[in-house]
C-alpha cells in the first residue's frame, strides 16, 4: 500500500487511480481506499509547497488557507480560509480536507522597492464570508444545534475550530462538538431549541398536507401560519442541471456551470432563455418578486401531490411587478411553488392564465 502511493503522488496519478490499486489491501474498502489516496495525493502536494514556501521565504511572507467554500466544505474549513500562516506552518487538516493554501507574497514595500502598485494576493476570511450568507446555508454549514447557538450570539464561527496533534501525521483540524465549545448544559438547552424550531417548521406543513383532502379547509389563523412559513421559505439548493442552451453564457456576473443551485438554474432559465425577468435582476429580487403575490388579495392557492408523490402548495396571482423588471416575454400571472417535504420554494415563473399550469385532474383552487 505504501509502494502505490510513492508511485502513484510522484507520477501524478488521478487518486481514484490510486485507490484501485491499495483497494486490495484494504480488504475491498473502496470508501477507505478513495480516503485514505486523496487525503495521501493532497498531502504530499501541500508539503512540497510548503517547502517552496519554506526555500523562498526571502519573498514568500506565509501562506493562506483556501477552502474551496462549496456546499461540501465543513465549519472547520469555513473558520480557516483566508487565515495567514508562516512559511513554514503545516497545515492542520483533517481526513478527505480538500483545502489548499495559496502563497502570500512579500508587499513590493517590504521588498525595498517603494511607490509600486501592490499586487499581492487577497482573500477575504471565511468567518467574513460566513456572515454574508442565508441562514439557511448557515444553518447547513454548522448544523441545527450550533446553528442555534450561534443566532442567540452565543457562538461564533471561529469557535468551532479545534486542533490536535496526530503523532504520525502532525497538527490535525477537526470540527468542535457543541459541548466541547459551550459546556454540557448549554449543549443540551440549544440542542432542545433546534428540535423545537424544526417540529414549529413542519407544523405548517402538516396543515398543508391536509388539504390532500378536497373537503379539508383551513381557518384563517391556519393560513396564515402557511403564508408566513412560506415567506420565510428559501428557494431549493440542491445543484440541479442548467439548461444546454445557456451553459457556459454569463450571469448574475459568472458563467453558468453544467450544474447550478436549483435558484440559479432556474432563474437563469426565467431570464436568458424565456425572457420573463430583465438581464440583471438579482437573485434576492427574483425571491422578492415571487413573494410578493403572498399578499395580494387576489392570490389563489392549490394543494396536490406531484408525479413524485411530494405534496406541493402552488400560489397564483396578478403579476403587478415593475414594467422594468419584466422582459419582453411579460406575462399576466405570476405562479410559484412550495414543496411541503422540502420545506424550500421549487419553481416560480410568470404564466399567461391558470390553464397553462399543469395540475393533476380534479385538484380543487381555494
Ligand atoms: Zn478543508
Amino acid at each position: 500500500m505504501r509502494k502505490a502511493l510513492i508511485t502513484g503522488v510522484a507520477t501524478g496519478q488521478n487518486p481514484r487511480v490510486i485507490a484501485g490499486w491499495i483497494h486490495q489491501a484494504l480488504g475491498g474498502n473502496l470508501v477507505r481506499a478513495l480516503r485514505i489516496s486523496r487525503t495521501e495525493a493532497l498531502r504530499s502536494y501541500r508539503e512540497s509547497s510548503r517547502r517552496a514556501y519554506q526555500a523562498n521565504d526571502d519573498v514568500v511572507a506565509g501562506w493562506i488557507w483556501h477552502a474551496a467554500l462549496d456546499r461540501r466544505t465543513c465549519a472547520f474549513c469555513w473558520s480557516q480560509h483566508g487565515t495567514l500562516h508562516k512559511p513554514g506552518e503545516i497545515m492542520a487538516t483533517h481526513p478527505n480536507c480538500r483545502c489548499g493554501t495559496v502563497p502570500k507574497t512579500k508587499t513590493w514595500e517590504e521588498l525595498g522597492f517603494k511607490n509600486v502598485p501592490e499586487t499581492s494576493v487577497q482573500v477575504e476570511k471565511g468567518t467574513d464570508l460566513f456572515e454574508r450568507l442565508s441562514d439557511e446555508r448557515k444553518r447547513e454549514i454548522l448544523g441545527p444545534a450550533k446553528f442555534a447557538a450561534y443566532k442567540d450570539g452565543k457562538l461564533k464561527l471561529e469557535d468551532v475550530a479545534g486542533f490536535a496533534r496526530h503523532k504520525e501525521w502532525g497538527p490535525v483540524g477537526y470540527e468542535r462538538s457543541l459541548r466541547d465549545i459551550l459546556g454540557e448544559r448549554e449543549a443540551r438547552k440549544w440542542t432542545a431549541e433546534a428540535a423545537k424550531a424544526k417540529k414549529m417548521q413542519e407544523e405548517p406543513n402538516k396543515l398543508i398536507r391536509s388539504l390532500l383532502n378536497p373537503k379539508r379547509t383551513l381557518t384563517d389563523d391556519e393560513w396564515k401560519s402557511v403564508i408566513e412559513h412560506v415567506k420565510r421559505a428559501p428557494f431549493a439548493s440542491r445543484e440541479v442541471s442548467v439548461h444546454k442552451d445557456i451553459r457556459g453564457r454569463t450571469f448574475l456576473g459568472r458563467q453558468l456551470r453544467g450544474k447550478e443551485p436549483s435558484v440559479i438554474a432556474h432563474f437563469a432559465k426565467r431570464v436568458l432563455l424565456e425572457n420573463q425577468w430583465v438581464d440583471g435582476t438579482s437573485e434576492d429580487q427574483y425571491l422578492a418578486d415571487l413573494r410578493s403575490i403572498l399578499d395580494d388579495h387576489e392570490l389563489s392557492k392549490v394543494v396536490y401531490q406531484g408525479t413524485d408523490e411530494k405534496v406541493y402548495l402552488g400560489f397564483l396571482a396578478p403579476n403587478r411587478l415593475p414594467v422594468e423588471r419584466t422582459g419582453m416575454n411579460r406575462r399576466p400571472f405570476i405562479w410559484f411553488i412550495y414543496s411541503a417535504d422540502y420545506g424550500t420554494i421549487t419553481s416560480g415563473y410568470q404564466v399567461s392564465s391558470i390553464d397553462k399550469i399543469t395540475l393533476p385532474k380534479g385538484v380543487k383552487w381555494r
